[in-house]
């Protein structure tokens, strides 16, 4: 199997507060995913209806990620409480496609259309938007003298791409400037109707639950003399009513769950595994009753998450082949995953999105509020750039708190023009022990959807390098540092 249960945690917390958010329940989560499916529909029109281009792919599944960072609001999946509306993931990636979506070009006649469609795209754009009186003279200057630089040129591809980046170095500028407003007021709009719909579902939920007199308890403080103990599942406190019946069903090792109108599936290695995990961890449930209905919603709020169209959300779920991880806890005694779901993860305790569907499967809650004093853990994230750098602060921070040894073995991918913030803080980090480089194509990912997937598809080539960084204080270099021959076992283990 993909997975390893027998390895029991080395993480070691201080005791906190049980979690007050209310148990999961399928006619929520149904809901949940019909308004979720609303939103990005939402976002898709504007973007289409203001900008004229296509809402950037994954853009809204990064947004989710990025708001969850800053968001100090109750809902696991949607924000409703972030300082700022304006959120510079989506903001920055719908500016990207402005004036138009470049992708790299094949051949030159792809690059020349580029040129003529960057060229024309930002004339159209100042002339209905205007802009500064400036940059609109810029912006035309510069349009016309490409034009002409097209009619005598007889250019090769380099030239063209040059040619480009000239282009949008002068013109960008002004067209951020001159659509600013418009693709603000989109991020605004979607946060305010995010905000919408969490209440929605919170007031539909409670309903639910008030049904059967259970009521919202106020969150408990953390403990005063709080002791120190290996991690452990979060605790949901709001109890759980009778759930309705989920119909179960298997066919070529598929296992397909049926609640009303809807069936998920997921392949039976899986539904297998959340049978072990859900005996390990669940501690309300001994006789199973809950366990389908709860399997039920995991799987359509992890579905919920990834989107709607083919593949989307994949990118952001790959894994490490499973070698890789039993040289890590073979070698670097890694006992724990800092980002995971109960679908893709290794071991039996991990970090993950959701506290309230996920704790009844092993999971310690979102990472950020996850605070270890000592341990040796495995890092993943998903390629969020907020979350990666709220990450870096997060390890910081706990490794500069303790005395007990500590370590993070972060792997990211290694994408330098430009190099990300988060890449440039590991780098840099004064926690640095090691770093190595997994080069492209030399080493493989787990597919991102492992529990929908074929066994044939299960691993892909990475076709970027991953750059693995140890982060560790001196305790935990004294027990698990990077030393020459563990990190040659490592990258053996990754070939
Ligand atoms: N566990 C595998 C796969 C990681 S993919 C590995 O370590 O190789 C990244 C995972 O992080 C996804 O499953 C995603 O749902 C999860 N994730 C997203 N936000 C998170 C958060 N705030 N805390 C913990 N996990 C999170």
């Amino acid at each position: 199997p993909f997975w390893n249960f027998e390895i029991p945690t080395n993480g070691v917390i201080y005791e906190r507060a049980p979690c007050v958010l209310p148990p999961p329940h399928p006619d929520v989560e149904q809901l949940r995913s019909q308004l979720v499916v609303k939103l990005r529909q939402h976002y898709q029109e504007l973007c289409h209806s203001r900008e004229g281009i296509d809402a950037p792919t994954e853009s809204f599944n990064r947004w989710m990620l990025e708001r969850k960072v800053a968001d100090m609001g109750t809902d696991p999946l949607l924000p409703t409480a972030c300082s700022l509306e304006i959120s510079n993931a989506m903001y920055r990636e719908i500016m990207n496609d402005i004036p138009v979506k470049l992708v790299k070009p094949k051949y030159s006649g792809d690059a020349r259309k580029q040129l003529l469609r960057y060229a024309e795209a930002a004339k159209k754009m100042i002339d209905s938007r205007g802009g500064t009186p400036e940059g609109r003279k810029v912006v035309k200057w510069n349009v016309e003298e490409t034009f002409q630089w097209l009619r005598k040129q007889n250019a090769v591809y380099e030239d063209y791409l040059e040619r480009l980046a000239h282009l949008k170095r002068q013109c960008q500028p002004h067209v951020t400037e001159a659509a600013k407003t418009s693709v603000e007021g989109i991020c605004t709009k979607i946060y305010n109707m995010a905000c919408d719909t969490v209440k929605k579902i919170s007031d539909k939920h409670w309903e639910i639950l008030k049904e059967f007199n259970i009521n919202e308890i106020p969150q408990p403080p953390e403990p005063v003399h709080r002791r120190k103990v290996f991690c452990y599942p979060i605790h949901m406190i709001v109890p759980t009513p009778r759930l309705p019946v989920v119909e179960l069903s298997q066919e070529n090792d598929i296992h397909f769950l049926k609640h009303r109108n809807e069936t998920v599936k997921l392949n039976s290695s899986h539904f297998y595994k959340l049978e072990q995990l859900y005996k390990i961890s669940c501690r309300d449930d001994a006789r199973f009753d809950h366990f389908l209905a709860r399997v039920w919603c995991l799987i359509r709020r992890y579905h919920t998450m990834f989107g709607t169209q083919t593949n989307e959300g994949l990118s952001l779920q790959g894994a490490l082949p499973l070698s890789v991880f039993e040289c890590l806890h073979r070698v670097f005694g890694v006992t724990f995953e800092c980002f995971a779901s109960p679908l893709n993860s290794y071991f039996r305790q991990y970090c993950s999105a959701f506290p309230d569907t996920d704790s009844y499967f092993g999971s310690r809650g979102p990472i950020l509020k996850f605070y270890p004093v000592s341990g040796s853990f495995e890092a993943n994230p998903p390629f969020s750039e907020e979350l990666m750098e709220a990450m870096v602060d997060h390890f910081e921070g706990l490794l500069g708190e303790s005395k007990e040894p500590l370590s993070f073995i972060v792997f990211i991918p290694e994408w330098r023009d430009p190099p990300t913030e988060a890449l440039i803080r590991l780098e840099s980090s004064p926690f640095k022990r090691k770093q190595v480089i997994l080069p492209p194509y030399e080493h493989e990912y787990r597919h991102g959807f492992q529990h929908l997937c074929s066994k044939d598809d299960m691993n892909f080539k990475a076709v970027h390098g991953t750059l693995v960084v140890f982060l560790q204080n001196d305790a935990g270099y004294q027990k698990w540092g990077p030393t020459t021959e563990r990190v040659k076992e490592l990258l053996i283990s990754a070939k």
